[in-house]
């Protein structure tokens, strides 16, 4: 064999899982596909969070906020950098770009009534950081541990063999196949890796395909306090909520993630002119844009992320996103997996028990609950502004605010209480 480990994708999840390896001794080669794995071009809101995202842990529609990793973690703010500990894994990796921290986590409503998530000023959530820095970083950790990194370089597909793994890659100087004892599928949402191993054969697709463009904007002047992060429904523009990222002086990273026939620039176009929105737009300009989507919609978890010589790491096996922390810990542990069954170990099922429970997503109950009052397809903006203004000042998540206090609506509205219930789940109780 060439190679002990083949990594394909150098996102967060390839990146850790090669320097790992390469630290441990093993001989690895890196495969990806841009020119410069650093320069990300989907879109992301770079959230490093420091909470479990439970808004309402005690409400059903609370809990199913948090759909990525799940494990604790925690950041240590240093002189010049900020140390990422991940304890359940048990490893810390190190961060020195900027980074904002992020106190407010807010509902908006068509009008502007204001729900608060935590109580505010409360405490830090998430910081904002930089994740081309931060990958840049974890880039010069894989170069210095001796691991070889192939960029502008295609994996096609892979092949489970019963002593190894081959991997169909295309490069500037052709095509040809790599040999490895191991591979890890790391190439993100849309894996070549998995789809040519038939793991999406059994996965179920459970939504339209959604569309995702994010703008990086200055100017933008919101009067909300800095550093916050919100959520905006507006039925009328879009069946999914628009998501605006305040990360300092009117500076703001916004985007909208749609399963609209209409462009998502369209949508955030028509964002920019609603009448409430008007005045945050007036000197704004975009700085930088990136999108994401595809063709599939939201597709089930992989049960189990390995197949053969190969395991599947980060978002290549999610529905929806591992998080970038989550990534890590996929790439570290299943590096360490790996390293167990090379051994003549078992470590696969190690890695698949962690996979499982580390990941809001692997709950059948999140898709239960996921789903709870979808407002923007069952509700008016004027409805929508109804429902808020009842719980402003409040704190909680909107949806676990609604989902537990059904009577308020049914009081003043019965009508629209009707409605929602029809939609939703019963009211608590009944
Ligand atoms: C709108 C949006 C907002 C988000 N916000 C956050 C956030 O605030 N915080 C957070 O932690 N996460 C966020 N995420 C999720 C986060 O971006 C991902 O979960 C994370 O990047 C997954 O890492 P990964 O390494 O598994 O995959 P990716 O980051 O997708 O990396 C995959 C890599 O593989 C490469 N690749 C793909 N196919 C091939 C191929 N055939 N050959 C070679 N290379 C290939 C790609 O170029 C890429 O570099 C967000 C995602 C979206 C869409």
């Amino acid at each position: 064999m060439k190679y002990d480990l083949i990594v394909v994708g150098g996102g967060p999840g390839g990146l850790m899982a090669a320097k790992t390896a390469a630290e441990d001794g093993l001989k690895v080669v890196l495969i990806e596909r841009k020119k410069d794995l650093t320069k990300i071009h989907r879109a992301c809101a770079q959230l490093f969070y420091t909470h479990k995202v439970t808004a309402s842990p005690d409400s059903e529609a609370g809990k199913a906020h948090a759909d990525g990793y799940i494990e604790p973690v925690s950041v240590e703010l240093l002189a010049d950098k900020c140390r990422f500990h991940f304890p359940g894994p048990g490893f810390s990796i190190d961060y020195d770009g900027s980074y904002t921290p992020c106190y407010h986590w807010i509902d908006l409503s068509p009008s502007k009534y204001i729900i608060h998530r935590h109580k505010p000023y409360d405490k830090i959530w998430a910081l904002y950081y930089d994740k081309e820095v931060f990958l840049a970083g974890l880039l010069a950790s894989v170069q210095k541990a001796g691991v070889e990194v192939l960029q502008e370089t295609v994996a096609m597909g892979a092949e489970d063999t019963p002593d190894g793994v081959k991997v169909r890659i295309r490069g500037k100087s052709g095509e040809r196949t790599l040999e490895a004892s191991k591979a890890i599928a790391a190439d993100g949402r849309e894996s070549i890796i998995v789809d040519s191993l038939g793991l999406n054969n059994s996965r179920q697709v459970m939504t339209p395909p959604i569309k995702i463009l994010a703008y990086e904007m200055e100017g933008v002047e919101t009067n909300l306090p800095p550093f916050s992060f919100l959520w905006i429904a507006i039925p009328s523009l879009s069946p999914m909520n628009f998501g605006v990222g305040i990360a300092g002086e009117n500076r703001v990273l916004s985007w909208v993630l749609t399963t609209s026939n209409l462009s998502a620039t369209t949508i955030f176009d028509n964002f920019m002119k609603y009448p409430s929105f008007v005045p945050w737009f007036r000197n704004a300009r975009i700085v930088k844009k990136t999108a994401a989507g595809s063709d599939v919609g939201l597709r089930t978890p992989i049960r189990e992320p390995v197949a053969g010589n190969v395991v599947i790491v980060g978002d290549a096996g999610a529905p929806v996103e591992t998080w970038i922390q989550g990534a890590l810990a996929c790439g570290y542990l299943a590096v360490k997996a790996i390293e167990k069954e090379l051994n003549g170990q078992k470590g696969y099922q190690e890695y698949i028990d962690w996979w499982q429970r580390a990941f809001a997503f692997n709950d059948p109950h999140y898709w239960k609950v996921a789903a709870v009052f979808p407002l923007n397809q069952i509700c008016t903006d004027e409805e929508v502004d109804y429902i808020y203004s009842l719980f402003e000042g409040r704190v909680g998540c909107a949806m676990g605010l609604i989902a537990n206090n059904l009577d308020l609506i049914k009081k003043g509205r019965p009508e629209l209480y009707e409605k929602l219930i029809k939609t939703g789940p019963p009211p608590a109780g009944s």
